[in-house]
Parts: structure tokens; C-alpha cells; sequence
């Protein structure tokens, strides 16, 4: 680790006690959910929006690949120019400008998903909600700890975001929670407990955090351990409807699933067999499709049920995930997983028949 890095993670850790409360936007219809806790967050839908409008910018702009935009027709359709609207006045376009050109200087090259830096801000702006600025000026428990020049970027454009896109993508945030909402009361215990079942774990005693934005990342939502969040568009086509909550719980198993990931690692290496880099992750796309199915096929998207049934197609398949070199490992998991899912195999024994075959 870096020593700058190690500076900037120390004044994380050290600020992390003087958070601001966070504000939840579960809580008012519905009352108070399980599993899961959701925000529609101010800074850290900010931060999304400069990541993802300095990204595509400009089409000569020679770091983004194709491979790094979202598939097109699950494009946000939120428009992302801030000209939509209400045009920007000169000194808001500088100001925009400005933060978009920090971003595209310092962080477009770098992963939401994979990087630390990234992760440590987009979980640092969201302890500062309840914020007007993140520099402490005006209120000590403010001062987030971030960079400086960061500090100043998101500042110059909070304002120009608050005016012109962030009701919008606030409302699509809030709608979104409000749409989901029903099936997580209804469906949400009882998901989480079969998923810690199946993976022979304990589902987190804590809610888990889901930032919910108008922009995530290319694949409409991720996750970062460690604290577990999770981080979903409100905008992505992907994530709309009753298969919102298939995501969310695919997203939840990233952060439970390692029993399965040390399951699979272990048997091949008593048989000498390289490690499937992928299966783990193929496999909890199955799983939480197979667990959702039923559930989903039995209720209403109002979280009621009235006993006439409608197929419900998994994301995976949906959305082509195991046409994408993945074949080999859906056989795999039909064969030998299902059984397991079925109560007619254990997990060790269904871990190692998939690995066996492999
Ligand atoms: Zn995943």
C-alpha cells in the first residue's frame, strides 16, 4: 500500500466517528423494512453523476471503451445533460465543467467496483447525507476527509446539481424504493434466510446499505464488502419491476457467498484442477434465480398474492449471462447445483460433482 493511500485511509478512519447521520427513504409508506436499508443520497448520487457524465462525454474521449458502457438498451433514460431542463448559466456550466474535468483527469480510468480509492469515497459521502458541504466550514461534523481538490470539485458542483438534475433522479430514486419496497416486506426474511441456508452461512445481523442511484456502474449495480453495500440504478431497465429484487438479492450474495467461492477453490485443488474463475459467481446468479422464481411467480409486484401464478424468467437468462462463455457452467449448475437447491444433495457433494466435471 502506498503511503499517500495509507495517509487517505487514515483520515477516513479517523473522520469515519464524526459522521453525520444518514437519512433512509424506507421508512414513511412501509414502514421499517428488513434486510435491506435504502438511500437516496445526495453526495453519492453526485459523485455517480460525474463519474458516469465525464465517461461519456465525448466520443473522442480515447479511455472509454465500448466494453466499459452499459449494454444500450439498458441505458439510463434519465437524460444525463444538465441541458435537458433549465440551461446552465455561464458560472454554473465553469462549475460544472470543472468537476467534470477533475473526474475525468482522476477517476474515469479507475473501477467503482474494483478500485479502493473509489470505493472509500462512494462509502464516505454517503455517512455525510445530512450535509450541505463536506469540508467542515461551516459545521465540524461535516468535514468528510476527502482530498481537498475533491472536496472543492463536489462542492462547486453540488449546487448546480441540486438545481438541475438531482430532483429528478431523487424522484426516480424514491420511486424506485417505493415500487420494491412491497416485496422486500413481504419476501425479503424469508429470502434472506433461505440464501444463508443455501450458502451455510448467517445472513448479516445489520441491514445491509443500498445506494439507490440514478447512475451505478456498466452493470447497473454493484457491491463492495467490507461495509457490505450495495450500490443499484433506478434508471437501469435491468433493474425494473419484480426483478428489481432478484438484483438486490444477487447483490446481497456477493457479500455472503464466500462459503461456496472456499468450496470450490478447496475441491480442486485436492484435484489439482485450475480454479473456474467465474463459477462462484455463475452460481449465485442461478441460485438466487431459482429461490426468487417461485416467489415472484406466486405475488403480485404490490407484494400481494391472489394465487394465479406468472412465469418469471431469472436475470441470468433474461439478460443472456450464460451466453456470454457461461454455458459450460449453467449445465454444470442444473445437474449438479439443483439437486443441492432440491434437498436431494448436500453442499459438499454438490461442490464436488460440479468441480469433478469441470
Ligand atoms: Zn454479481
Amino acid at each position: 500500500m502506498s503511503r499517500p493511500l495509507t495517509l487517505f485511509l487514515l483520515c477516513f478512519f479517523a473522520l469515519a466517528v464524526t459522521r453525520a447521520s444518514a437519512q433512509t427513504v424506507d421508512g414513511s409508506v412501509y414502514g421499517p423494512l428488513p434486510v435491506f436499508e435504502f438511500h437516496s443520497d445526495f453526495w453519492v448520487n453526485l459523485h455517480h453523476t460525474l463519474y458516469q457524465e465525464a465517461k461519456f462525454r465525448a466520443p473522442q474521449n480515447s479511455q472509454t471503451s465500448d466494453r466499459d458502457k452499459p449494454p444500450s438498451k439498458n441505458r439510463p433514460t434519465l437524460k444525463t445533460s444538465p441541458y435537458a431542463k433549465t440551461p446552465l448559466t455561464p458560472a454554473e456550466q465553469r462549475a460544472w465543467d470543472e468537476a467534470l474535468n477533475y473526474y475525468s483527469a482522476n477517476y474515469i480510468d479507475k473501477d467503482l467496483l474494483f478500485t479502493t480509492e473509489l470505493i472509500l469515497i462512494k462509502n464516505q459521502l454517503g455517512d455525510f447525507d445530512g450535509c450541505d458541504e463536506l469540508s467542515g466550514r461551516k459545521k465540524k461534523t461535516c468535514d468528510a476527509g476527502l482530498p481537498a481538490n475533491l472536496t472543492h470539485v463536489l462542492e462547486i458542483a453540488a449546487p448546480v446539481y441540486r438545481a438541475h438534475e438531482w430532483p429528478s433522479h431523487d424522484l426516480a430514486n424514491r420511486r424506485w424504493v417505493l415500487r420494491v419496497a412491497p416485496l422486500v416486506r413481504e419476501q425479503g426474511l424469508g429470502l434472506s434466510q433461505r440464501l444463508a441456508d443455501i450458502y451455510q452461512t448467517k445472513w448479516p445481523k445489520d441491514k445491509i446499505r443500498v445506494d439507490v442511484c440514478a447512475y451505478a456502474n456498466r452493470s447497473g449495480a454493484y457491491t463492495t464488502l467490507e461495509p457490505l453495500r450495495v450500490t443499484i440504478s433506478s434508471t437501469d431497465t435491468r433493474n425494473e419491476g419484480a426483478e428489481a429484487l432478484e438484483v438486490l438479492f444477487h447483490e446481497a450474495s456477493h457479500g455472503i457467498a464466500d462459503t461456496v467461492q472456499q468450496a470450490i477453490i478447496r475441491e480442486c485443488r485436492q484435484r489439482e484442477k485450475p480454479i473456474p474463475r467465474d463459477l462462484w459467481h455463475a452460481l449465485i446468479f442461478y441460485t438466487t434465480g431459482e429461490v426468487i422464481r417461485p416467489v415472484i411467480s406466486a405475488t403480485n409486484a404490490d407484494g400481494s398474492s391472489d394465487g394465479s401464478e406468472t412465469a418469471y424468467t431469472p436475470y441470468a437468462i433474461r439478460e443472456g449471462i450464460y451466453q456470454r462463455g457461461w454455458d459450460g457452467y449453467l449445465k454444470l449448475l442444473t445437474q449438479f447445483w439443483q439437486p443441492y437447491l432440491d434437498g436431494k444433495s448436500t453442499f459438499d457433494d454438490a461442490v464436488a460433482r460440479m468441480v469433478s466435471a469441470l
